[in-house]
């Protein structure tokens, strides 16, 4: 039987948390101006965070979600994997409609993360060398960016059949019992050939298999021990 998702899940987060240790960042306990809803993940972080909530008695969140989500969030048109098919077609993505509202995530509470250990990579990957002002971008290492994508293209790969989108949205969706029972009865099957998506799902984009891995050459070399792990994790 192969590995279950959620494990490999698991791995892949923990080989990140390892290589984010050696970091120099400002990142530090209650900076949150990061935190906004317009946080992306796939499905299967979603289900992560959704047992969670189940099995701590915290499922009424969800609800605060659905009638509080701002119209106004990032909702994502490709995933990362559609977006790499597009740079290997050598074509131009269609533009990603990018929100600046900065509205607090519905999970921050006094500065706190409320499900720390279960934020998903979108959250556990944001760092900046510089500390955050409000109204001002990160400044993110560009090697960093390069060892983002590439987490975040296995993770999509691991959930293919899953789908992508504003964390909000995707709890949304995965939150129906019904939609809940059918995603977990693929994401525990053998079958991990299996790209057939579980629902058309407006708003959400489709995960795909990695079409190739979005690496500069000049970063190739620096980032074969972190690949020769996750290829180990993910295949
Ligand atoms: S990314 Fe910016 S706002 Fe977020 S924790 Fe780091 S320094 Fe603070
Ligand atoms: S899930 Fe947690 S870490 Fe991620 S944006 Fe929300 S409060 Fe911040």
């Amino acid at each position: 039987m192969q590995k279950l998702r959620l494990d490999v899940l698991d791995d892949i987060y923990h080989l990140y948390d390892d290589f984010s240790k050696g970091l120099t960042v400002a990142c530090k306990r209650g900076c949150a101006l990061c935190c906004t809803q317009n946080v992306t993940m796939t499905t299967l972080e979603g289900h992560r965070i959704l047992q969670y909530l189940i099995s701590t008695g915290q499922r009424d969140l969800l609800q605060v979600i659905r009638d509080t989500t701002p119209r106004k969030r990032f909702k994502p048109v490709l995933s990362t994997n559609d977006f790499a098919a597009f740079c290997l077609r050598g074509e131009d993505p269609p533009e990603e409609g990018y929100d600046s509202s900065g509205i607090a995530c519905m999970f921050l509470l006094h500065d706190e993360c409320l499900i720390y250990g279960q934020r998903p990579f979108g959250c556990r990957c944001f760092f900046s060398v510089r500390e955050c002002a409000k109204d001002a971008s990160a400044v993110v290492d560009p090697f960093l960016i390069t060892v983002n994508t590439v987490f975040l293209q296995f993770i999509e790969h691991i959930d293919r059949g899953g789908l992508f989108g504003n964390m909000n949205d995707v709890l949304m969706f995965l939150e129906p019992d019904m939609h809940r029972k059918h995603y977990e009865t693929q994401m525990t099957s053998d079958n991990t050939d299996d790209t057939s998506n579980i629902y058309d799902s407006p708003g959400l984009a489709q995960n795909k298999p990695i079409p190739a891995l979005l690496i500069p050459p000049k970063h190739r070399e620096r980032l074969q021990p972190i690949l020769k792990k996750l290829g180990e994790l993910a295949t």
